[in-house]
């Protein structure tokens, strides 16, 4: 059986696209993901998404737009596409099980995941101290140290976050100024759990007791001075990276990985691309939402003609 459209990813651009393409007829096929619900289940509120005055939990709104993609007639596969060949028509997908899948049109919604430090100790003790998911793990670190590292209104959520349970955080920047809007910035630097070493990157993430994380080894970039933080965990928040592994050689990217799309068309006719995947810069949930709307509406077009 050939598929109308196979839509990937299941976060706000994902369920969206299926929303509407399910609306529209064309019995979409939605491949959920390793994470399924995506970035928004790893957050806590959500207080700017349009319609919810009080804020909503991250989780209960992937949940909700799933129920109403259902309710329309959207199918749900469990599984990752490994690879696809959008070489010629029928498109191919082929799953992480080995299965494969044929469509007229793709919607590649597979968003962006969280980046990592690159240090050898830092791979290494991930799970064990380190994590990138302040909300999934920041409750294992009641009345300990820990800290966060990054600038961004990521680290600055994270921060405030883990300040309901651990004793201490450490919010760790490379520079003088953190990049994050100012009313994120304002409430980390007014919270009275909170510390920030400016100017100051980890070298090392140490384990002196029984492979868990009890240390930070930091640098300070102005004065190269070395010092050593002791923290129970370390939460990193430096940003993400596209999930589009599976898709290389298949759409134009651009040099970070991020698909390349104009109102979600990319270069392959046919294959469309909504959410974080296709956009470095706004990386919101509303926008990701109205970025799958167009990509629906988009295919729907391409199968029309
Ligand atoms: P950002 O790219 O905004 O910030 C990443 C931070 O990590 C920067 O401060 C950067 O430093 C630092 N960094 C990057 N690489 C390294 C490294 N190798 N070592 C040390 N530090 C590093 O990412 P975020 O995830 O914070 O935010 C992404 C987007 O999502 C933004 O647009 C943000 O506004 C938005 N967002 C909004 C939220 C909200 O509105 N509630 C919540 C969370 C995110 P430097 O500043 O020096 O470049």
């Amino acid at each position: 059986m050939v598929e109308q459209v196979v839509i990937i990813g299941t976060g706000p651009a994902g369920w969206t696209a299926a929303i509407y393409s399910a609306r529209a007829n064309l019995k979409p096929l939605i491949i959920e993901g390793a994470q399924p619900g995506g970035q928004l289940t790893t957050t806590t509120s959500v207080e700017n998404f349009p319609g919810f005055p009080e804020g909503l939990d991250g989780a209960q709104l992937m949940l909700q737009m799933r129920t109403q993609a259902e309710r329309f007639g959207a199918r749900i596969l469990s599984g990752e596409v490994a690879s696809v060949d959008f070489k010629r028509q029928p498109f191919r997908l082929q799953l992480d099980d080995g299965k494969e899948l044929e469509t007229g049109a793709v919607i590649i919604a597979t968003g962006a995941s969280a980046q990592y430090m690159g240090l050898a100790s830092e791979q290494k003790l991930l799970g064990r101290g380190v994590s990138g998911c302040a909300t999934c793990d920041g409750a294992l670190y009641r009345g300990k140290r820990v800290a966060v590292v990054g600038g961004g209104d990521t680290a600055m959520e994270d921060a405030l976050f883990l300040t309901r349970f651990a004793a201490q955080v450490t919010v760790i920047h490379r520079r003088d100024e953190f990049r994050a809007s100012q009313i994120m910035a304002e409430r980390v630097k007014q919270n009275p759990k909170i510390k920030i070493a400016w100017n100051t990157v980890v070298i090392e993430v140490l384990d002196v007791v029984r492979e868990e994380v009890t240390a930070l080894r930091l640098k300070n970039v102005k004065t190269g001075a070395l010092t050593e933080l002791p923290v129970a965990g370390v939460f990193i928040a430096i940003g993400h990276q596209p999930n589009t592994k599976a898709f290389v050689g298949q759409v134009n990217m651009n040099e970070k990985g991020y698909i390349l799309a104009e109102n979600s068309r990319t270069n392959v006719p046919g294959v469309f691309a909504a959410g974080d995947v296709q956009d470095h810069v706004y990386r919101q949930a509303v926008t990701a939402a109205g970025s799958g709307c167009m990509a629906a509406i988009e295919a729907e077009r391409y199968l029309k003609h």
